[in-house]
């Protein structure tokens, strides 16, 4: 059974790959299942969906939510959403709207630092869905003031650092609750990748995600089996992937972490029940 890749960004969020060459890339690693998950947006699902039939890959409309939980962000990834359902599509223009507002923010704070970065060039390089804090990395670059898309980050963009802008985000109860509602499944994104997530699933799981994220490039060996040994003793399915933006980090991380066919089937089973 082809591998699966269940976390992926496009150009509707802050990936560089328009949503059809993601489904593109995968075709060409022979992944068999993929899962476009956007940063607050579903912007870029039907494309991809379209893209997926003439490739004959199976495709899992996704969406990787910026919540909070106990003062931390939290990113919960939903597979199988039904992208148009009112009270999600509600939820996402918020947070999308409040992006737009954000990074008039982030800009003020730059033109403060003495950085002036042309706000429409900005916008209109980012596209339609989600802004974020990587398009100012990356305006940062072109402007000459960086190197690399990280060096804006830990310069400017992160926080302690002088045009940090928190996000809003919604409670993490809301963001699994829009998804199920949706008609999806929700899991805990990511969990191995900071320390104070780390900290943080043990209660994370006591809400009613349906799985959490086992593969990640930030996850070790030792940490995917421990996510999944997690997983069976509680009844959870397992998801993840390569969380790949395309080329906006360096080398586009497709096909570096696959999941094995059968956790998507499983998903896909769950989907059918639900
Ligand atoms: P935002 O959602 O606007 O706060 O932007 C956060 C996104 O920027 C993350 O989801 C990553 O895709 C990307 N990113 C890349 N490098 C970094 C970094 N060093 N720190 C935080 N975010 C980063
Ligand atoms: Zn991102
Ligand atoms: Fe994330
Ligand atoms: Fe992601």
């Amino acid at each position: 059974m082809p591998a699966a890749d269940l976390h992926l960004h496009s150009t509707a969020s802050d990936g560089s790959d328009a949503p059809a060459r993601v489904v593109e890339r995968a075709a060409a690693l022979g992944l068999g299942t993929i899962a476009l998950t956007d940063h607050d947006t579903t912007a870029g699902l039907a494309e991809a969906a379209a893209a997926a039939a003439t490739h004959d890959i199976a495709f899992l409309p996704g969406v990787e939510i910026s919540a909070w939980y106990a003062a931390s962000e939290v990113h919960v990834t939903g597979l199988g959403i039904d992208a148009y359902h009112p009270e999600l599509q509600a939820a996402l223009t918020t947070l999308t709207r409040d992006r737009d507002h954000r990074m008039q923010s982030i800009l003020a704070l730059l033109e403060e630092n003495g950085i002036h970065l042309d706000e429409s060039a900005l916008r209109a390089k980012a596209g339609h869905g989600a802004i974020g804090r990587m398009h100012v990395a990356l305006a940062l670059m072109d402007a000459g003031v960086t190197k690399i898309a990280q060096e804006g980050f830990d310069r400017f963009l992160n926080p302690g650092r002088p045009a940090w802008v928190p996000k809003a985000c919604i409670p993490v109860e809301d963001a699994v609750a829009l998804i199920h509602g949706a008609g999806g499944l929700a899991f805990i994104a990511h969990p191995g990748l900071s320390k104070s997530l780390r900290k943080l699933t043990p209660q994370l799981l006591g809400l009613p995600f349906d799985g959490i994220e086992a593969w990640h490039p930030s996850h070790s060996p030792g940490r995917i089996a421990e996510y999944k040994a997690l997983a069976y003793e509680r009844g959870l399915l397992v998801a993840g992937g390569s969380d790949c933006h395309g080329t906006v980090k360096g080398k586009p991380t497709m096909g570096t972490v696959r999941v094995q066919g059968k956790y998507a089937q499983r998903i896909q089973e769950a989907l059918a029940r639900a």
